[in-house]
């Protein structure tokens, strides 16, 4: 398969990313904070709008020229901390292909520029992975309102985030009496004192905080439904299948920088007289991973070139997603054991890069239900989720 990259766009995200290093990242994790410096110098540079239209500011390329960026920036040093950003550009998809006209106006050009942070609230506590078993209401009221009651959990980034966008059951009567009831989106308020934040403590990801939102009767207006009521799920699954190859080009970049900090140090480290590169036992297993990582890059550039086409790509960015998230598994341990009993402190960085990486086996989907997406799709097996 022939893929069209656009080079200027990872150059300029290698010289953005050359000046934020290891250590600024791992500051960044110990001190679970907000990497601002970083951030200004993205939305500086434009790179907030990669997928947005130009009318809107930004610089309307394809979602290949999305993935790229982000697997530049991963390489160089961020690892999957710029990708939890970056991953927020496709948040304007939804309001790209599903927004009013006001939403459009209010929110693409400031998405563009950097200025705005929204989070995703899906996840519920009692339906997990089975998203449209979600128990979270919106009974309608008077003059287009609603009022949402319901909790979510595992939502990034609340704390700093200028809107969330909210999913929840509405039921509709049609005009013969007939009740029906769909999942439908809604753009809420972050900063609403109706919403009550709990921060949860987790293993990695520290460059953005995680939490569980409760909220009861919190009444939102009617120009905060997001798409026709009742249909966000056929709506936002499409986003949903971007963000797996999103996710997988970020894999594959921390991968390769745990894979080349490991190379680095195996050159300098001596060990019974010679240093340590010299031993196949610690080559083979680095030169194994990088050829797993050539793979998902390749099933990662095809399943982003699929979507920029408007073909179908559920599949190969289910290939895609398993083979970047076994590769960059595989390299950030490797990466760990090659570093000896150093790899375990956090002055070495690769043990950040290996506890990261882990969440890729879960978020945003599990490595099961890829398998399962796979059984079904390509094998014609029953679907099992
Ligand atoms: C780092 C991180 C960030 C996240 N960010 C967000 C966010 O910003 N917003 C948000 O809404 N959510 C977010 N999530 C939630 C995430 O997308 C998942 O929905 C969530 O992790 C599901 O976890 P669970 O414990 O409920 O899994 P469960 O649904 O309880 O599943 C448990 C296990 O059973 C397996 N399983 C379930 N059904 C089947 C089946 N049919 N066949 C085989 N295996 C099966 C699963 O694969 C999994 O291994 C985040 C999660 C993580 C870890």
């Amino acid at each position: 398969m022939d893929f069209s990259i656009d080079y200027s766009i990872r150059d300029e995200m290698r010289k953005i990313s050359s000046k934020y290093d290891l250590d600024y990242w791992r500051q960044i994790d110990q001190k679970a904070q907000f990497p601002e410096q970083y951030w200004n110098s993205l939305a500086k540079a434009g790179l907030f709008g990669i997928v947005i239209e130009k009318k809107w500011g930004g610089m309307e390329k394809g979602f290949l020229d999305l993935c790229i960026a982000v697997q530049e920036t991963s390489e160089r040093y961020s690892g999957l901390g710029s990708y939890l950003y970056l991953s927020g550009s496709l948040v304007s998809s939804i309001f790209s292909k599903h927004g009013t006209e006001e939403q459009k106006t209010q929110l693409l050009p400031k998405l563009a520029r950097g200025e705005l942070k929204i989070s995703i609230a899906l996840t519920e506590e009692l339906s997990g992975f089975d998203a449209t078993a979600l128990q979270t209401k919106a009974t309608k009221l008077a003059a287009e309102r609603h009022s949402l009651s319901g909790s979510k959990t595992f939502v990034n980034n609340a704390d700093l985030a200028d809107y969330l966008i909210i999913f929840a059951r509405t039921s509709d009567v049609d005009h013969q009496g007939k009740k029906s009831s769909g999942i439908s989106m809604f753009l809420v308020d972050a900063h609403n004192p109706a919403i009550k934040k709990r921060k949860l403590e987790r293993l990695g990801m520290n460059f953005v905080n995680s939490f569980e939102l409760n909220f009861l009767d919190l009444v939102v207006g009617g120009s905060t439904l997001i798409g026709e009521a009742g249909n966000a799920w056929r709506n936002i699954v499409q986003i949903f299948g971007l963000d797996r190859i999103l996710t997988s080009a970020s894999l594959v970049g921390t991968g390769r920088l745990a894979l080349n900090q490991a190379a680095d140090w195996s050159k300098k480290r001596t060990v019974f007289g010679k240093v340590i590169a010299a031993n196949q036992g610690i080559q083979f297993p680095l030169a194994d991973c990088a050829a797993q990582l050539e793979v998902a890059e390749a099933l990662t550039f095809k399943a982003a070139s699929l979507a920029d086409q408007g073909k179908s790509y559920s599949s190969e960015a289910a290939y895609a997603l398993l083979s970047s998230s076994t590769g960059a598994t595989a390299a950030t341990d490797r990466a760990l054991q090659t570093f000896g009993g150093h790899g375990y402190y956090k002055d070495y960085n690769v043990e950040r890069f290996w506890r990261d990486v882990r969440a890729h086996k879960v978020h945003p989907v599990s490595e099961e239900l890829l398998l399962a997406t796979i059984a079904e799709r390509s094998l014609g097996l029953p679907k099992s989720y």
